[in-house]
């Protein structure tokens, strides 16, 4: 099986993104969906995946990362100057849900969490030696990232709740605390540290306590305790413990205290991108689903497709695509007009992760016993979709956000305008 990503012009785009999407596509389904089982072979059998397997699948995507960059396709997120494509934010968008078609791909196009946050925070808040020494490295692929920010006695949901503390000592930084879930630890050569550097009781805005620090793998007193591990396997998720960590003061990104607004960054812009990657697997779990529904015969020999249960398979999940692509497009285009987007970020936020979860789920029921098995990505698809819904600020707390600056409104003596 060897379905192709169907990617034609979209009329109400303009002609740069429109080849950029086909030119990505191009890449997706000439180099990188008939080469699936090769270029990530290990994940279906980890353990018994002999180095050979490995190293060509390492010299197969070294290859495909080649094709990319030759197509001028890579690293979207970075401007120019950076090593990047110097992307709009919208049409970084529309490329994002046609490399999402095939999971893992997003890597092959220069772009891998949590180093694509983490160089995003680098050229907003990064000094010029800043960007030499971490950047630069970082987009060159001869170092890796971590972003550290949740604690296990803390709630995440609620980052003014964190308690790793930085304190000066002369031109230096003393780190204490205790991280966990930083992705990437393992190869991590250093990670953003999020660290209180006022107490709650100081002067200041409870938004302005905060500072992300630079802090090497390597420093005496980072202890890397495991990875966490993540349903059910071993993962790069790890717990960090930082016990008395010296770093010079020129690590802090901006000012003291622009933490807060550095992770705020981070997440609104990339909670769009994260929705559009959702939506290109959506997109390829729903072409998986419509394939095997239209080949597998059952009970006499009629097709799957010819069953009602199965045909509102398909129209749910059409729906589901369709209402979570145009409302992450209406909220990338409240962000580009300069709008406060913030309710409708909390709406795909939301949303978003809720149809992708079900359009897999109806995938795989219809696949069966290949739906939950590595032999397709569908498995992997479903425990990511269930792991956004409280990554990233859990459902819950988007739900109140919501709710308040709607009711805001409404105390102001106006109504919600849906048109806008
Ligand atoms: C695979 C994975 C990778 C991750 N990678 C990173 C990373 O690289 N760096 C990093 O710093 N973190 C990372 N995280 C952590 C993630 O950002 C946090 O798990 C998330 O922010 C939630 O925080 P928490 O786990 O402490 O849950 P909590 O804040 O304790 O919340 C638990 C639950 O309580 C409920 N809840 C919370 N607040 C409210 C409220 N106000 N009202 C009602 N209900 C509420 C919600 O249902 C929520 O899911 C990762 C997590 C996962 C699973």
């Amino acid at each position: 099986m060897n379905l192709s990503m169907n990617v034609k012009p979209v009329p109400t785009l303009d002609d740069e993104v429109n080849e950029i999407r086909l030119a990505t596509a191009e890449i997706v389904n000439r180099d990188i969906l008939p080469n699936e089982g090769r270029l990530w072979g290990w994940i279906t059998d980890s353990a018994n995946a002999p180095n050979e397997t490995a190293k060509q699948a390492k010299e197969l995507r070294l290859e495909v990362q080649n094709n990319v960059k030759k197509a001028n396709l890579w690293a979207p997120h970075l401007p120019r100057e950076f090593g990047g494509m110097g992307l709009s934010f919208m049409q970084h968008a529309y490329m994002n849900e046609v490399l999402s078609y095939s999971p893992g791909a997003a890597s092959l196009f220069g772009v891998v969490a949590p180093n694509s946050g983490n160089q995003k925070i680098l050229v907003k808040y990064g000094t010029p030696e800043q960007h030499e020494k971490w950047l630069k490295p970082l987009t060159d692929g001869t170092m890796q990232s971590g972003f550290s920010m949740t604690e296990p006695h803390n709630p995440g949901s609620d980052p003014r709740s964190l308690t790793t503390k930085a304190v000066l000592d002369g031109d230096e930084w003393v780190i204490n605390g205790h991280k966990w879930f930083t992705s990437n630890g393992h190869a991590a050569d250093f990670y953003i540290v999020m660290c209180r550097t006022s107490d709650p009781n100081d002067p200041g805005g409870d938004n302005e306590k905060m500072t992300q620090i630079i802090v090497p793998k390597d420093t005496p007193g980072v202890n890397v305790v495991r990875g966490v591990p993540v349903w059910g396997r071993a993962s790069s998720h790890c717990e960090i413990k930082y016990e008395n960590v010296r770093v010079p003061k020129e690590n802090q990104l901006g000012r003291t205290g622009t933490g807060h607004a550095a992770a705020q960054d981070r997440l609104g812009a990339g909670r769009v991108y994260h929705c559009m990657n959702s939506i290109g697997s959506m997109w390829r779990a729903f072409d998986l689903m419509i394939h095997r529904l239209t080949t597998r015969e059952v009970h006499g020999g009629e097709k799957l497709e010819d069953k009602q249960f199965m045909q509102g398979f398909i129209a749910e999940s059409y729906i589901d695509i369709q209402s979570a692509r145009l409302m992450t497009i209406h909220c990338a285009e409240q962000m580009e007009s300069g709008a406060d987007p913030r309710t409708d970020i909390s709406a795909i936020k939301i949303f978003v992760p809720e149809a992708y979860h079900r359009v897999v789920d109806r995938a795989i029921q219809v696949w069966g016993a290949a739906g939950v098995s590595g032999d397709l990505p569908l498995a992997g698809m479903y425990q990511g979709a269930r792991t956004l819904r409280l990554a990233d600020g859990p459902d819950e707390v988007h739900k109140i956000l919501i709710a308040k600056n709607i009711l805001r409104r409404y105390h102001a003596g106006e109504s919600w305008d849906f048109g806008n």
